[in-house]
């Protein structure tokens, strides 16, 4: 049995995450402790329990100590089952976190999915929807599998209710990939949600992004959402390039400026262009899963976060793969899988 010390490195639900996607994929089992220890509400929260119980159900697992605030679980892996999968958060945690939980062993499962799966699409601390499926996906789908989302209703923190809806046609091995140059700029939008909320909050983030990243006009975009979809307020900017897409966001809070939303997610985008890296941060944390089940792959990133750090140490526990940071002479980095 594999033992985890859920306080490691960032000490958050990525650490739980990964051990269950990967305890499905190689049928090992693991115990992790101090679960979240190092968030200001440790435990599993019910998103995290929730991803717990989908990967119960796509594996036929046995979960003991399934507790919302449990610190402690000893999982146990039985065979992945492609198939239709209803999961609920019943919350507005975030449903991106259960797919990033349970798609590794799907799309390495014998047969295909199709997943409806409710709660939070546009999180905080978590990859909104359009990250997943403009970003995460189309990478993803290089590899060999065809996964396609959905986006049916949108959730928000605090009211949730969000839809998405997930097809995975699966593969039998994943192929490594080489992301070294994100090759030329295609093209950009600058789009901003509103839901219940005046449409002038919009207008402001937007102008804001244009303030400091000269994107024209026709490449902003205001979508004002039904009022049942509300509260909820985010600014999304995308810069497509030939070989990656990177999406930044920024999250309308109560008490924060719109105009500071929109300028806080500009310059993290003018330094992702400034960087010539093809992932970003969050890209960055979330490739390494798929590249180490193929086996190699390299990509080149800004500077790597304590996640991807811990993502690679909790990786090395269950897979025998090697992931090295090397920085290199402009200040990218440098991320190499490879067979340890
Ligand atoms: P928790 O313990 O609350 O679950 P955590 O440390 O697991 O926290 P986060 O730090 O929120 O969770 O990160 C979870 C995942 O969400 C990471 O894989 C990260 O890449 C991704 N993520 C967070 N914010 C964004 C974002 N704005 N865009 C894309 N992905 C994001």
């Amino acid at each position: 049995m594999i033992e985890i010390d859920g306080a490691q490195g960032e000490g958050g639900g990525q650490v739980l995450r990964i051990a269950l996607s990967l305890a499905l994929v190689t049928g090992q089992t693991f115990r992790i402790e101090n679960i979240r220890a190092n968030r200001s509400r440790p435990g599993l929260m019910r998103q995290h329990a929730t991803a717990v119980e989908a990967a119960c159900a796509i594996g036929g697992s046995e979960c003991e100590e399934l507790a919302v605030g449990a610190s402690a679980l000893t999982f146990v892996p039985g065979a992945v089952r492609g198939g239709d999968y209803h999961i609920s958060v019943g919350t507005a945690g975030s449903t991106g976190l259960v797919l990033q939980t349970i798609l590794p062993p799907l799309m390495l499962a014998a047969g295909p999915s199709r997943l409806v799966l409710e709660g939070g699409t546009h999180n905080i601390y978590a990859p909104p929807f359009d990250f997943l499926e403009r970003v995460f996906l189309p990478i993803v789908n290089r590899m060999g599998p065809t996964v396609s989302a959905r986006l049916i209703r949108h959730g928000f923190y605090p009211a949730g209710g969000g839809r998405i809806e997930v097809d995975i046609q699966p593969t039998a091995s994943l192929t490594p990939l080489n992301l070294i140059d994100r090759g030329d700029l295609v093209s950009v939008e600058a789009r901003a949600l509103v839901a219940a909320l005046p449409g002038d909050i919009a207008v402001r983030e937007l102008a804001a992004v244009g303030a400091v990243l000269g994107w024209p006009e026709e490449a902003r975009r205001i979508t004002q959402l039904p009022e049942r979809s509300g509260p909820g307020n985010i600014v999304m900017l995308e810069a497509v390039f030939d070989e990656v897409t990177e999406l930044v966001s920024g999250f309308g809070k109560l008490g924060v400026a719109a105009h500071i939303v929109g300028d806080t997610a500009a310059k993290r985008m003018a330094g992702y262009l400034a960087s010539g890296a093809v992932a970003g941060p969050f890209l960055a944390d979330q490739l390494l899963l798929p590249l180490a089940l193929a086996g190699s792959g390299q990509f080149t990133t800004v500077k790597p976060s304590l996640h991807s750090r811990t993502a690679a140490e909790v990786i090395a526990r269950f897979l025998d793969v090697r992931i090295t940071f090397q920085e290199q002479e402009n200040g990218n980095h440098l991320v190499t899988v490879a067979r340890a």
